[in-house]
């Protein structure tokens, strides 16, 4: 075999990453025979195995798949702390292009280091990956979720994902105008993907008002066909509509320095991931604003609500009324962060950081 030509990983750097925010484990997985190289992330195992998505994406350097990954993994125990699973926060990456390099071997592979983790980690979809590549990693361990109905899983989330963020987003009506009504609302939508199509399809039942947007036209095409109520416009004009409601349903990092000049509505709350460019700052200026950011870890949390259903026996309904809980979680939020005047990504934080703790002190470890 000829010598590996991957650059010596400096040790030390890694576990300092790790140690800033207290992930528990991380797993570099390496396999010529298929060309598999992935990282596997835990990060926190008190409320229970670590469960989160596995992307792939041809990352231009392993500093930025590591650095995807470590995040990613963070946010999923927050995530599931909130939503009052009994699950930990872990993720995976493969760096590669989803389009051209996927095999049946390599996701076979995959499975068999997610296997090697005893049920510590669980994998299942996100970015790159489909209930496909679920079936393949599913032949060599059990830790998976996210398999299609027809194998008993849940199939795909995004449905259950969009009516938790409708869920949310009646509580920050009701936190920010006096009324979850949303009917009359002007709504705009980043991303007429799974969510976010979804999501129109609510708010237009509800009588509100939609503006959407695609990178794809031919996305909105077919979203103007299905649903003929919503206002189509270009993706460059979607931070100067003058609406109520902003819901960023594509990419994360869309509230940043740039679109806070251009935001004229009074909430934020969608699907997407980080949205706030910088925690910290984004999620302060936004409250300076006068803005209700509804947490997207807390609002989006109705896809790892459906996954954790599978794992006990797959059930719609009970997914479905438990992710309506993210209706009261997050009134809850939204009034500790205007009761100890912070910003509403913090009591989230805050409120997850507290359950953690509580199990730990407890002794009540998974
Ligand atoms: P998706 O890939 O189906 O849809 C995303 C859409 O955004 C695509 O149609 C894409 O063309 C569009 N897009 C990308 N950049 C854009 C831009 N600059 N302007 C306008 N449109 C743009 O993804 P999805 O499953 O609908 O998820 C949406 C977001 O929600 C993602 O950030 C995802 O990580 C997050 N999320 C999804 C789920 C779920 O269950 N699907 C759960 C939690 C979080």
């Amino acid at each position: 075999m000829p010598a590996t030509a991957t650059k010596a990983i400096p040790e030390g750097q890694i576990l300092g990453r790790m140690e800033q925010h207290d992930h528990e484990e991380v797993l570099f997985c390496f396999d010529r025979a298929t060309g598999l190289k992935a990282i596997i992330a835990i990060h926190d195992t008190t409320l229970g195995p670590a469960l989160g998505g596995t992307r792939m994406w041809p990352y231009a350097t392993e500093a930025e798949a590591l650095n995807d990954v470590l995040r990613l993994s963070r946010g999923m125990t927050y995530k599931s702390a909130l939503a009052g699973l009994d699950l930990g926060g872990g993720k995976a990456v493969i760096i590669g292009d989803a389009r051209t390099q996927k095999t049946e071997a390599m996701f076979r592979r995959f499975g068999q280091f997610v296997d090697s983790l005893n049920g510590r980690y669980i994998t299942a979809e996100d970015v790159g990956m489909s209930t496909a590549e679920m079936v393949n990693i599913k032949k060599e361990t059990n830790s998976v979720a996210g398999l299609p109905e027809e194998m008993g899983g849940s199939g795909d989330p995004s449905p259950v994902t969009a009516y938790g963020v409708y869920c949310g987003m009646k509580a920050a009506a009701k936190q920010a105008y006096g009324s979850e009504r949303l009917s009359g609302r002007k709504v705009s939508i980043q991303g007429g993907g799974n969510v976010g199509r979804g999501l129109a399809a609510l708010l237009v039942k509800d009588g509100a008002q939609i503006f959407i947007t695609d990178i794809h036209e031919d996305k909105l095409a077919a979203i103007k066909a299905e649903i003929p109520e919503v206002n189509v416009v270009k993706p460059e004009a979607i931070f100067e509509l003058d609406v109520d409601i902003y819901a960023p349903c594509a990419l994360g990092a869309t509230v940043n320095d740039e679109t806070l000049k251009k935001l004229k509505c009074s909430v934020i709350c969608g699907a997407a991931n980080n949205q706030l460019a910088d925690e910290a700052v984004h999620g302060m200026a936004v409250m300076r604003k006068g803005i209700l950011y509804a947490p997207d870890f807390l609002v989006n949390a109705g896809g790892i609500i459906n996954c954790a259903w599978e794992r006990k026996g797959y059930n719609r309904k009970a997914a479905m009324r438990q992710t309506e809980g993210i209706y009261d979680t997050a009134l809850r939020i939204f009034r500790s962060s205007a009761d100890l005047d912070i910003p509403t990504y913090l009591a989230a934080n805050q409120a997850a950081e507290h359950r953690i703790t509580s199990m730990r002190e407890a002794g009540l470890r998974f």
